[in-house]
């Protein structure tokens, strides 16, 4: 295959990667060229059917898809419908299940109380633990909602999923977590929420149909970069240091490991994620992807669940960017480089070493577009 005919060559056939081809051919008339290295499109969002129940499953873990953004919500509905799912999150402590994040429910279990959202307070403050400038995420949680709370819900969960001590994380980082003083469940507020009726990969199939979109799977960039036009216009959406070698030092990443087990009852835990945030359970979190599609009619003599371990990136499967000092300044080396590079476009969750959302994905895949792709058109023409 001559791969110096495309002048757009996409790496990466997640979101990023599968909106930026989706816009070039269709609004710049371009062929594109878009290189996967799984064998598989769609990147963490990809879904498909389990073999054994025939019940739809996110590989890379559960994905909801949620937004108050209405520029991303018009996109992404050209290429799916959504069924009406509406997130909750449920927490297994000790055996018991609790609502989570906490909430008026939880903590009158939890207490064995009937308060009211109105006397919540004034029981808060009477666990709460007077810590002056909580210096880190342990003080700062103990001194919101105090010592029982936070070992049954954040502790162990905390060390599991980042195997650090939550005394060495910044107190800020609890802030942003939220907890309601009323019976309010739902884990998003955003305008819009669901799943996608036919499952993740249809969207990416859908958008990458466009006849002008070449796509090859099983095929790692870094294999065949040197087959590329020197002037090719390349948007990159894997990791950011390989990119340049690992030149500076590699980033770190934690990543996930799913156990999958099949249950010969037609429901197992009756939610599509419960959190275990003991530390003497060695997952984080049970899916059953079940619950996701209330909409279809699955078999009833059989689910299918999938224990979630969160572990260090051996460097094949970044998951989560890991907040340090040292991955910062790293970070910000890689930019520098990749800023000097014309027509390059280093994006997304592995470009830009950052947790995105999948709207936040297609935003900023937008945003390039808009701002970066489109303004080259006269030059590309020229070439
Ligand atoms: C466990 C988990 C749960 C999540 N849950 C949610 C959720 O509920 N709701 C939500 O909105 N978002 C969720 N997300 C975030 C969502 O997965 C991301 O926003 C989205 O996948 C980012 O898309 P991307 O294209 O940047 O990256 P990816 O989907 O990772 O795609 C990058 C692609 O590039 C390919 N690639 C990398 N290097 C190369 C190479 N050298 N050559 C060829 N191909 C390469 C990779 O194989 C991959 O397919 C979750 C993320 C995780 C990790």
């Amino acid at each position: 295959m001559d791969l110096t005919a495309y002048s757009y060559v996409v790496v990466g056939s997640g979101l990023m990667g599968s909106v930026m081809a989706e816009r070039i051919a269709s609004q710049l008339g371009e062929r594109v060229l878009v290189i996967e290295k799984r064998d598989h499109i769609g990147g963490n969002c990809y879904s498909a059917e389990d073999e054994t129940t025939g019940i739809e499953y996110h590989r890379y873990g559960t994905h909801i898809f949620h937004t108050s953004d209405e520029k991303v919500w018009n996109y992404i509905r050209k290429f799916t419908a959504f069924n009406h799912y509406q997130h909750r999150v449920l927490s297994n402590h000790k055996d018991k299940i609790y609502q989570f994040p906490i909430n008026l429910e939880t903590i009158n279990h939890f207490y064995a109380l009937t308060l009211k959202p109105y006397e919540v307070e004034a029981f808060m403050e009477t666990i709460r633990t007077d810590i002056k400038n909580p210096q880190n995420f342990e003080e700062q949680a103990i001194s919101q909602i105090g010592k029982d709370l936070y070992e049954a819900f954040f502790k162990g969960y905390t060390i599991k999923q980042w195997q650090v001590d939550p005394k060495s994380l910044p107190a800020a980082i609890f802030n942003r977590l939220p907890f309601r003083k009323n019976y309010v469940d739902n884990y998003f507020f955003d305008r819009w929420q669901g799943i996608p009726q036919d499952g993740y990969t249809a969207i990416f199939q859908r958008l990458l149909a466009d006849h002008k979109i070449t796509v090859l799977t099983n095929t790692d960039y870094f294999e065949i970069r040197d087959q590329l036009k020197p002037d090719t216009c390349l948007i990159y959406s894997g990791p950011i240091d390989q990119f340049f070698d690992y030149k500076y030092g590699k980033l770190s990443w934690r990543t996930l490991r799913f156990e999958k087990e099949v249950i010969d009852k037609e429901e197992y835990q009756g939610n599509s994620v419960i959190n275990y945030p003991d530390p003497e359970v060695p997952f984080t979190r049970i899916h059953e992807p079940r619950y996701l599609h209330p909409e279809r009619e699955y078999r009833k003599d059989k689910t299918v669940i999938f224990k979630e371990y969160s572990l260090p990136d051996k460097g094949d499967n970044p998951y989560y960017p890991i907040a340090s000092t040292e991955n910062h300044r790293l970070l910000n080396l890689y930019k520098e480089e990749a800023a000097r590079l014309p027509n390059v476009f280093i994006s997304g969750r592995l470009g830009d070493y950052k947790y995105y959302d999948m709207h936040q994905t297609i935003a900023r895949a937008l945003e390039i577009f808009e701002t970066g792709i489109r303004p080259l058109i006269p030059t590309h023409h020229a070439v």
